[in-house]
């Protein structure tokens, strides 16, 4: 209902303004919280413009104020702000830095949440569980802030993680967004097709990061976008890259290493042109052309064969048949 709707929103927009009240006027926060984003090179800015928070390494820190505003507890478990287990009932977030998600409008429909021990103990992040207001496979991270920066530059830089869209927007490039670790969706996809039709696909260089990069190119793929995607050397993600240079050496670095889905495929499966034997080549082909498959529009498709024929050295012919027998798998 809308009514429902309209509480959540009122609630999460309380914790929001709780978590930043405690990042900056709480001795916990700031000796703790602020001092964290400090030495990740989060400037002032950015902390505002992210509406980066802090919660109280307590058990009902939120939980108390809001009572005090008069949120009811049933409202603040609707919206997934605490927890309840038989008779006791807690905040769900303690002791963690916040990163609010809002949707596309801005409003607060849920939080990111990282711990800042290095234990094992515990998860790094933990988030909002779904709610009414929340569906993680509807929305991205930072797409309030990028949208307009998306459709100025006709361009969405797609990350991993929170700190990725912050790092970058911080060193200048603000058209990012991020799928928040789980495979892209094809509502992200049609979220980001409102602005722009071009994606630009910023994983992490490690091979999680690659598989997840393969998925989500064909999830861009199949819903004819173009796609283009940069690799970050080993261990390197686009927060910890963009803070190794200068903010110039970065964008430079993602504009001139842009490659598009084959070659990027083709470089990551061969190792950089390094592996050369016939077995290895037949499965890159493969795997190009099952991609090339998923693409709708038939004038694309003939322009990546042609591409890929070039590329990887091979009859246009034959990579058009194979392709055809694909094809005509999926009808
Ligand atoms: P940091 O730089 O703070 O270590 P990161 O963003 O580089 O964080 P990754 O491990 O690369 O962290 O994960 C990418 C994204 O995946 C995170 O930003 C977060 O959204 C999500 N994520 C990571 N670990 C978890 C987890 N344990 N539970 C839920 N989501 C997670
Ligand atoms: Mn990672
Ligand atoms: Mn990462
Ligand atoms: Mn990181």
């Amino acid at each position: 209902a809308q009514n429902e709707r309209d509480s959540l929103f009122i609630v999460l927009n309380f914790a929001n303004e709780y978590f930043k009240k405690q990042l900056f006027d709480s001795d916990e926060g700031r000796s703790i919280g602020l001092s964290y984003f400090k030495e990740r090179g989060f400037n002032e800015q950015t902390l505002k413009t992210f509406e980066l928070g802090y919660s109280l390494d307590v058990w009902d820190g939120l939980l108390k104020e809001a009572k005090k505003k008069g949120h009811s507890e049933e409202l603040l478990e609707k919206a997934g702000l605490i927890l309840k287990q038989e008779s006791k009932i807690y905040d769900r977030f303690r002791g963690r830095v916040m990163f609010p998600i809002q949707n596309v409008a801005g409003k607060v429909i849920a939080f990111g949440a990282r711990t800042l021990r290095s234990d094992k103990k515990q998860p790094k992040y933990i988030n909002s569980p779904e709610t009414e207001v929340y569906h993680k496979s509807k929305i991205l991270y930072g797409i309030h802030q990028a949208r307009q920066a998306i459709r100025n530059e006709d361009l969405c830089y797609l990350v991993e993680g929170y700190t990725d869209v912050i790092s970058m927007h911080q060193a200048g490039v603000q058209n990012v967004v991020a799928s928040s670790g789980t495979s892209l969706t094809k509502e992200q996809v049609q979220l980001i097709s409102r602005y722009t039709k071009n994606i630009t696909v910023l994983y992490d260089g490690d091979s999680a990061g690659i598989k997840a990069s393969f998925r989500g190119i064909d999830m861009i793929l199949e819903h004819d976008l173009n796609v283009r995607a940069v690799v970050f050397p080993n261990g390197e993600d686009p927060d910890s890259f963009s803070r190794s240079m200068t903010s110039d050496a970065f964008r430079e670095y993602l504009e001139t290493n842009a490659r598009d889905f084959i070659t990027f495929k083709t470089d990551i499966l061969t190792d950089g042109g390094k592996q050369t034997d016939p077995v290895k080549k037949v499965q890159v082909i493969r795997e190009i052309i099952e991609s090339i498959s998923l693409i709708p529009d038939g004038i694309k498709r003939s322009v990546y064969i042609s591409a890929c024929a070039d590329l990887l050295d091979v009859e246009e012919q034959v990579l058009l048949s194979e392709l055809n027998k694909l094809l005509i798998k999926k009808q």
